[in-house]
């Protein structure tokens, strides 16, 4: 559809134009006005993708769906480096990682975001996790899923004919978990979940410190 088409034009000029201001050292102001224009082309992503589902159009829906998740992607990777320069690298850190994942999104949702090197944006997002950050310890939760539902038609998942990870009609499925039991928590080197990290540890003089800064943490007493 011609409005599709034409939104696609727009979305390359704005990611063009915010893209020359995902470095550290472009000035914070311009990072943040990138932000503001990005949410605008997001909100209008948005609505596009609403209007596509609502005439039953399964492949603009999906496309939509892809661009919403690569716009996405760009404004948390502006505010991870806006945040860096807050000196608040905790905030920065998690930035990342929702950039990280809406790239993953947006690859899953349609095969546009070939055309658009999703790939090449990842691996960009992956050295900079590298290169911006310490070496994090995960933890991932070991359990047993007992009961979970399709996120698409609510039936029991696996009863249907729905796949976790892929798109339908501009929505990602994925597993509603009811039931669960969990075994252990382990340490690992790649988690699932980027988010679910150290955040501070006690050295053997009994300091505990910030994992991210080194900063010496107070406890209250
Ligand atoms: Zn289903």
């Amino acid at each position: 559809m011609d409005e599709v088409k034409s939104f696609l034009k727009e979305f390359n000029e704005v990611i063009r134009e915010c893209g020359k201001f995902c470095y550290m050292s472009r000035g914070k102001e311009f990072q943040q006005e990138a932000v503001k224009k990005l949410m605008t082309l997001k909100r209008k992503a948005m609505s596009l993708k609403e209007k596509m589902i609502k005439v039953e159009n399964e492949d603009l829906a999906n496309t939509m769906l892809s661009l919403e998740n690569l716009i996405d992607a760009m404004i948390n990777e502006l505010k991870m480096w806006i945040a860096l320069k807050e000196d608040k690298p905790n905030e920065a850190w998690d930035f990342l990682i929702n950039a990280q994942s809406a790239v993953r999104t947006a690859a899953q949702a349609h095969e546009i975001a070939i055309n658009l090197n999703a790939e090449g944006y990842g691996n960009k997002l992956h050295l900079l996790e590298k290169l911006l950050f310490p070496p994090q310890i995960f933890f991932s939760p070991g359990f047993v899923i007992k009961k979970a539902e399709c996120s698409i038609c609510g039936k029991e998942y696996g009863e249907c004919e729905h796949v976790v990870g892929k798109a339908y009609m501009g929505k990602i499925c994925y597993k509603i978990i009811k039931e669960v039991e969990l075994r252990e928590i382990s340490i690992v080197e790649y988690p699932a979940d980027k988010h679910a990290r150290a955040l501070q540890f006690t050295d053997d003089k009994g300091v505990t410190r910030d994992f991210m800064t080194w900063r010496r943490i107070e406890k209250d007493e």
